[in-house]
């Protein structure tokens, strides 16, 4: 087929719903970014919008030698090609509303190419039928007549190309990887108090007191609630009524995206409750301390420190671990903190976290030396696994931010999972923002590498930072003094010997009104030569 050559664009402004429609998928994605899966779906669909948007933004009808090609643009992800010699009959027609815009099939039969309008050029060909949308119908009818009249003889029907491009597929494929990928490697931080108490035990207020406080004004995204496990009158065990109102109360809190209600409880088992004077508990004293026990869903009654079949650590974590509840050290300092850390190896999945605190504390005038992150360090020397969380140990019914979590979505299932991995670290009074990766793995990490370990540290805090340092194997292997309130640096570990354990520990200038100044602590990240 020859001349004369054919060549019009059409314009159509339906686009711009298209892009309208990409504006809500991000503004609602954004506004449900807590959500762990809907975000994703929502920024995908707002970018396969926002593409065809761009791609469909006009349809150009064109001679292109022996075919006639049929293409959207400026983004040429959707065209289509009619060889000449297959072509049958031309005639011009209607689409109907029915028929709409886009590309699809007809009821009518055929593929319909249309823009905007009603008007089509009905092209029947070998394979079947293409209504074309054209706001120029008589131009193409009289353009494609014309060569078929010159070129009466037709030859055995070739191709027509199909309907979606595979770059198409292609790039939704892709965006839809990116975008699911991203919404999944990226964690957010959620702020939470790990531990405190109510009228339950030997606190103020009540479980909606302290719930009220954490959601309203302390503005927090989680909270555990962890009354002793002896409750707060004789016979020194919470009544099962107690524990079912937490589990009952913390459901009723909890509005996923929004706020995290945790059941815990303060496993307790400290010396002087086999005293006369606080004669709680019978037999030998034992000086396993506190930890905190909290649970993901459920769970008929908690596991006391006075009952035998639970009042040693490990027998402890082996009841925990059945129904998926997750441990902490509390406050492992003093003597009474003695046998804190007896417990295997095996558990440390368990009793996944330790409290951990300044070693020189400031209260009323008095200084304390509780040696408190020295004390972690040594458990942490012995080869042994934890992760950094901290908690107010509220009294008084007001938990305050103490730890952060870096989760994927802010529902109690994502809490758990980033406790369980270790993804969280302490702060003492001010919210720091602390990233702390090697060779890209997140704290809480076991990880195996080749070379040295890439150690990235960035410190967004809320008054100048006195000091970053990267603690290495229990000593401080390197830190800076930045005086300003943000912080981003890489140091190479050029002396790594094969197997150590790394953490940062962030020091602000800022003081509390005891004289303690803020500090942070990211969980340790464990490196093994490959
Ligand atoms: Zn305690
Ligand atoms: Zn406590």
């Amino acid at each position: 087929m020859s001349e004369p050559s054919y060549h019009h664009t059409q314009k159509a402004p339906w686009f711009l719903l298209l892009f309208g429609f990409a504006g809500l998928f991000f503004t609602v994605a954004w506004v449900t970014r807590a959500e762990p899966v809907l975000p994703a779906i929502l920024l995908v669909s707002g970018l396969l919008m926002a593409t065809l948007g761009y791609s469909m933004q006009h349809l150009t009808v064109c001679d292109e030698g022996d075919r006639l090609a049929i293409c959207f643009g400026p983004l040429p992800l959707f065209r289509k090609r009619i060889r000449y010699d297959g072509i049958i009959g031309v005639e011009i027609g209607r689409t109907t509303i029915m028929d709409g815009w886009g590309i699809h099939w007809s009821p009518w039969g055929g593929w319909v190419w249309n823009i905007w309008g009603r008007d089509c050029v009905v092209i029947r060909h070998q394979r079947g039928i293409t209504r074309v949308g054209t706001d120029d119908a008589e131009g193409l009818a009289e353009f494609l007549k014309t060569g078929l009249a010159a070129n009466p003889g037709q030859q055995p029907f070739t191709e027509v190309s199909p309907m979606l491009n595979r770059k198409i597929a292609f790039l939704v494929l892709s965006v839809a990887v990116l975008a699911t990928a991203s919404a999944h490697a990226q964690y957010h931080i959620y702020w939470g108090d790990m531990h405190g108490h109510t009228a339950n035990s030997d606190g103020k207020g009540s479980l909606d007191d302290y719930f009220i406080h954490a959601r309203d004004a302390a503005r927090l995204d989680f909270v555990v609630v962890s009354d002793h496990d002896f409750g707060n009158a004789a016979p020194w065990h919470m009544p099962k009524e107690t524990w079912t109102l937490t589990q009952d109360k913390v459901d009723q809190y909890t509005v996923n995206g929004k706020f995290v209600a945790i059941a815990g409880y303060e496993w307790t088992s400290q010396p002087k409750y086999w005293t006369p004077e606080e004669p709680i508990f019978t037999g030998p004293a034992k000086f396993y301390n506190h930890k905190n026990v909290y649970f993901p869903a459920r769970v008929e009654y908690l596991f006391s420190a006075k009952d035998p079949a639970y009042n040693s650590p490990n027998l402890l974590a082996q009841a925990a671990q059945k129904v998926g509840g997750l441990i902490q050290n509390n406050h492992p300092i003093g003597e009474e903190a003695r046998d804190q850390w007896d417990y295997t190896s095996a558990f440390e999945s368990v009793i996944v976290n330790t409290e951990m605190g300044p070693d020189v504390i400031r209260y009323d005038g008095k200084e304390y030396k509780p040696q408190w992150e020295a004390k972690v360090r040594e458990f942490l020397n012995l080869g042994r696994t934890t992760g950094f969380v901290a908690g107010s140990d509220t009294h008084e019914g007001k938990p305050v931010a103490r730890t952060a979590v870096l989760a994927r979505g802010l529902t109690r299932p994502a809490i758990f999972e980033a406790l369980r991995h270790r993804r969280n670290y302490a702060v003492f009074n001010a919210k720091i923002v602390l990233d702390f990766k090697i060779d890209g793995h997140v704290m809480g990490e076991e990880i195996e590498i080749q070379g040295k370990p890439r150690i990235a540290v960035g410190v967004q805090g809320t008054n100048k930072i006195e000091e970053v340092a990267i603690v290495r194997d229990g000593t401080v292997l390197h830190s800076l003094q930045p005086g300003t309130p943000n912080a981003k640096f890489e140091y190479v570990d050029e002396a790594f010997c094969g197997n150590s354990y790394y953490y940062v520990r962030v020091i602000q200038a800022d003081k509390d009104e005891h004289g303690n100044r803020s500090h942070a602590w990211s969980s340790p990240i464990w490196v093994k030569k490959k």
